[in-house]
């Protein structure tokens, strides 16, 4: 196997790295003052504030201006196309370069793969209906959100309340959302509802798939959930009183709702662990720099052999989670079937840079603790991503059964 990037895909990381380098970074840096707090980047409710919402658009504007936004989007929705091998590249290249918690950069550059943009799931919208939404959704002047979990539904998606009730030409939906990212700032909802709660009960379909606009009378979020000490973020709580949805506006086959959910599954994954894995490398680099600066009896700490086992032990966890992503997202362009290793390639990258930023944080002693070296903020994020898009124990779960029907292939 040769991995070697082709010069397309090493010029577009580039250019996506220029881009942030020459126009991202000084702008955030320019408003530091309302970005470099969570004081001043969310309000009392945990939403963010106007004047961040603003900034965070024009990023996303002028990253689809220059074709960035959507590189990874269907070249049937009018994306780029690109597989993912140059996904995965991009993403890490961009994660390692900036790190952690940068509010203009991380989802902003470059959308969640299946849950904004031009997401796969809006290939099921009947093309009419998706003409009138498109170039709103391509320019990133508006976003998207993806609810599939609930308070009672989130391993097993099954477990849903959330009714779509057919009334004519249309469809009503009342039900209840929950951890739905982006939500609170989102334009345009993709929610799945039950159509046939029977049929979910026995696992065989009976959820359907709807484009609803948040406008819609009887849409609210009513609530942001704050996770893992954070003051406020982008995941919130759907509530669906009676909204109206035309028929048209649904995505995908009555029934088939979960099907739809799924496609882009793999791409959400293969892009949480790529920038997991960038994020090891930006994590391990400010372990290695301190680790040659800094002196304990005498000598820069990177002389201890216990501080050398931390720095070896993270890159032997880099180093596998890259052979993982690559070889995985090889696997996926040359259209082999890849769902034990996309699980595999999810949870060990997501648990690898857990264990990367904690020993990063132990080397940097006190100083790691400090919210100004943002280590741990990416510890946090990282103990975040073990959750959503499928938890540790749910890709195990996949993964042993496809190796108890021989379907794994080693
Ligand atoms: C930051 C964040 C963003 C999210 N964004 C979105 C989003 O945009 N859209 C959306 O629809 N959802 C989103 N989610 C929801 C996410 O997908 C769910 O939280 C996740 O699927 C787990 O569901 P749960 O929280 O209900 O946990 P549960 O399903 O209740 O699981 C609880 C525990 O039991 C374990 N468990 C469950 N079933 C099994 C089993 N069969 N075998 C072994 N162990 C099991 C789980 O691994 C977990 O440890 C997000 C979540 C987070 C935290």
């Amino acid at each position: 196997m040769d991995f070697t990037l082709d010069p397309d895909t090493v010029a577009i990381a580039e250019a996506v790295l220029r881009f942030v380098e020459r126009e991202v970074l000084p702008l955030q840096e320019r408003h530091h003052d309302l970005l470099g707090s969570e004081r001043t980047l969310f309000d009392a409710s945990g939403r963010y504030v106007p004047e961040v919402l603003a900034l965070r658009q024009q990023v996303r504007k002028r990253s689809a201006e220059l074709g960035f936004y959507t590189l990874f989007g269907d070249e049937k929705l009018g994306g780029g196309g690109l597989g993912a091998q140059a996904m995965v590249h991009v993403q890490e290249a961009l994660n390692h370069r900036v790190g952690p918690a940068q509010p203009l950069v991380q989802t902003v550059v470059l959308p969640s793969p299946f849950t904004n943009g031009l997401s796969p799931v809006l290939r099921h919208l009947n093309p009419e209906v998706l003409a009138r939404y498109r170039d709103g959704i391509a320019s990133g002047d508006k976003t998207l959100c993806f609810g599939l979990s609930e308070p009672d539904a989130g391993s097993d998606a099954f477990g849903m309340k959330t009714r779509a009730v057919r009334d004519g030409d249309e469809w009503v939906l009342t039900g209840t959302k929950q951890w739905i990212t982006n939500s609170p700032y989102a334009d345009y909802a993709m929610v799945f509802a039950l159509t046939d709660p029977e049929a979910a009960a026995r696992h065989k379909g009976g959820v359907t798939g709807f484009f609803v606009d948040t406008r819609a009378p009887g849409f609210s979020v009513p609530r942001v959930i704050n996770t893992m000490g954070h003051l406020g973020g982008d995941t919130g709580v759907i509530v669906l009183d009676g909204v109206r949805v035309r028929d048209e506006y649904r995505l995908g086959e009555v029934g088939r709702g979960l099907a739809v959910a799924m496609d882009g599954v793999n791409a959400g994954r293969m892009g949480m662990a790529a920038s997991c894995l960038g994020l090891a490398r930006w994590a391990l680099d400010q372990a290695l720099e301190y680790a040659k600066v800094r002196k304990t009896f005498g000598v820069p700490i990177a002389e201890h052999q216990a501080i050398q086992f931390m720095l070896a032990d993270s890159a032997m966890d880099i180093y596998a989670a890259k052979a993982m992503i690559q070889n995985c997202a090889w696997r996926l362009d040359s259209g082999q079937a890849s769902t034990a290793q996309v699980s595999m390639v999810k949870a060990f990258s997501t648990e690898m840079l857990g264990r990367v930023m904690d020993r990063s944080i132990q080397i940097h002693g006190g100083m790691g603790l400090t919210n100004e070296l943002r280590l741990e903020d990416g510890y946090r994020f990282a103990r975040v991503m073990r959750i959503p898009d499928g938890t540790g124990e749910i890709q195990r779960r996949t993964i042993a059964r496809q190796l108890l029907t021989g379907q794994a292939d080693l």
